[in-house]
């Protein structure tokens, strides 16, 4: 089946035909600047030139337009006719409490993930923009929504409460949701099968080392605690999010610098993590050039904190889990940065890590599956090349397929 992927932003819908029987995209792209003066559409089909074009895109109506006339365009597309586009799949950043799962966009399930518009403001209200758009453009096309927290709805009450009056948790549904969910469910499958053992006997823990960051405790396949929260600022420092700090920190600096709750909110989601630490830029590479070659101090410390958090959730989530089989780094961090691995596992040779430090240093492009532990290693440590869009493709005829 091919699958329209698609995963709207405010001003932005990036889209992707996926086929699920070759496991492959027949074409990627994006529309930007959707409401804006200079609106456009680039567009990628393997093997073919890579498409863009200016176009006027007063709503996502339009893009989603453009994108279904990009794609059957018999010089830059790859598909006759919309009827080659059996479903589309949603990317969903907030289930709330109320998704487990993948799900039919029906009218009751989109009054729900209307409910979950305050949990992701910022993240809900332009995915309903998107879904709706679809629908209208695509009306014979079943629409199937994928949420990024469904994956971490296994963990239990004590994993996922805050230590708060449990009245506002009720109120205001404050829980730990965890995202990331599709690339954390990839890649621990992914092991699962690699260690070669039933599902049911695995602990894993998942480091998806991003410019969003998150790691997970995978237990017998399923997610016993993840390091993400009631939204995606908790656990690690990330590109520009400061993760987990002392929250009596947020009062204390709204009082000192008169500032607001949104204006902390953009210094916690905006200013902190690597950017706060270094101070010159948010992306790991401009950090690690700054360490290691002009031995900026700001940016070592902001890569040894990372590396730190990232060895004391592997510890905790061993803990946790009452043993540890695999460790799995993935995504733009934990792909491409062979220091952001070896780092956190030095150290770990009490818990039953040897890392292989030659095949670290030998990964090369295209980054593939590749085994980080020595042979004899009790732990296995791997870099998995993350596949959200896999994910959500099989959801999503896996939902469309039982109709
Ligand atoms: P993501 O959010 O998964 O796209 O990851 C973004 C982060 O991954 C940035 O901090 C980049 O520095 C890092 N990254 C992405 N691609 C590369 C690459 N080819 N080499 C080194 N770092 C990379």
């Amino acid at each position: 089946m091919n699958v329209l992927i698609v995963n709207a932003g405010s001003s932005s819908l990036k889209y992707q035909l996926f086929n699920t029987e070759s496991k492959t995209a027949l074409a990627k792209g994006g529309c930007e600047r959707i409401g804006e003066e200079g609106g456009a559409i680039s567009h990628k089909v393997p093997g073919k030139e890579p498409y863009e074009r200016l176009a006027d895109l007063k709503t996502h109506e339009d893009a989603i337009k453009l994108v279904i006339e990009t794609l059957t365009d018999s010089k830059v597309g790859c598909i006759g006719s919309m009827s080659e586009i059996g479903a589309v799949g949603h990317r969903v950043v907030h289930g709330g409490p109320y998704f487990t799962g993948s799900v039919l966009a029906t009218e009751e399930v989109l009054e729900k993930v209307e409910l979950c518009r305050e949990l992701a403001p910022l993240h809900i209200g332009p995915s309903l923009v998107g879904i709706h758009a679809c629908l209208d453009v695509m009306k014979d096309v079943p629409q199937v929504l994928v949420f990024d927290t469904a994956f971490h709805s296994t963990m239990p009450k004590e994993a996922y409460t805050f230590a708060i009056p449990q009245e506002y948790s009720e109120k205001y549904h404050i829980r730990r949701y965890g995202f990331h969910g599709s690339s954390h469910r990839y890649v621990s499958r992914e092991m699962i099968k690699i260690l070669g053992k039933p599902a049911e006997e695995t602990k894993i823990v998942t480091c998806h080392l991003g410019n969003g960051s998150s790691i997970a405790a995978v237990k017998g396949g399923k997610v016993l605690d993840t390091t993400m929260g009631f939204t995606p600022l908790d656990g690690l420092m990330m590109g520009t999010r400061s993760g987990a700090i002392d929250p009596a920190i947020v009062s204390f600096l709204m009082e000192k610098e008169n500032l607001s709750a949104a204006e902390i909110n953009t210094v916690l989601n905006k200013k902190s993590g690597i950017l706060g630490v270094y101070g010159a830029s948010s992306d790991f590479r401009d950090c690690r050039t700054a360490m290691e070659e002009r031995k900026d101090e700001r940016a070592s410390l902001a890569i040894h904190m990372l590396a730190y958090q990232v060895k004391k959730y592997i510890g905790a989530y061993a803990a946790a889990m009452g043993g540890l089989d695999a460790v799995v780094f993935t995504a733009g961090i934990g792909e491409n940065n062979n220091i952001i691995r070896s780092m956190p596992c030095k150290g770990l040779e009490f818990l039953g890590i040897d890392f292989d430090d030659e095949a670290n240093d030998a990964v090369k492009r295209p980054i593939e599956t590749t085994c980080l532990s020595k042979a004899g290693s009790k732990v296995k440590v791997y870099l998995i090349p993350t596949n959200e869009e896999l994910i959500i493709a099989e959801d999503t005829e896996a939902v469309v397929s039982a109709l």
